[in-house]
């Protein structure tokens, strides 16, 4: 069985020196039903997924330790505002 090595999944591009700070929360009650439509690639320690549902979307953070997963999520906003975050998150303008 050959192991598929190649990262099928985006990676956050570099920092941008101005970019956007983001307000992460500890994770509470997401929305009912809400799936996650995007994510970036496991192989970083680091995992951002872009979830939506119900017309409304967040982004879940995970880091990946050691110990567990700590996880923090944005507030829900609208699908078009948390694309904007997401499209920030993957090109550096946000994090
Ligand atoms: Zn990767």
């Amino acid at each position: 069985m050959t192991v598929l090595e190649e990262c099928l999944s985006p990676h956050v591009a570099m920092l941008q020196r101005d970019h956007v700070r983001l307000e992460w929360c500890a994770p509470y009650p997401v929305l009912e039903r809400a799936r996650s439509v995007a994510w970036t690639c496991f192989c970083r320690a680091t995992v951002y997924e872009l979830y939506e549902g119900a017309g409304r979307a967040f982004v879940r953070r995970t880091v990946q330790l050691d110990g567990g997963h700590e996880i923090h999520e944005t507030a829900i906003r609208s699908i078009h505002e948390t694309r904007a975050i997401w499209t920030g998150l993957l090109s550096g303008r946000a994090r």
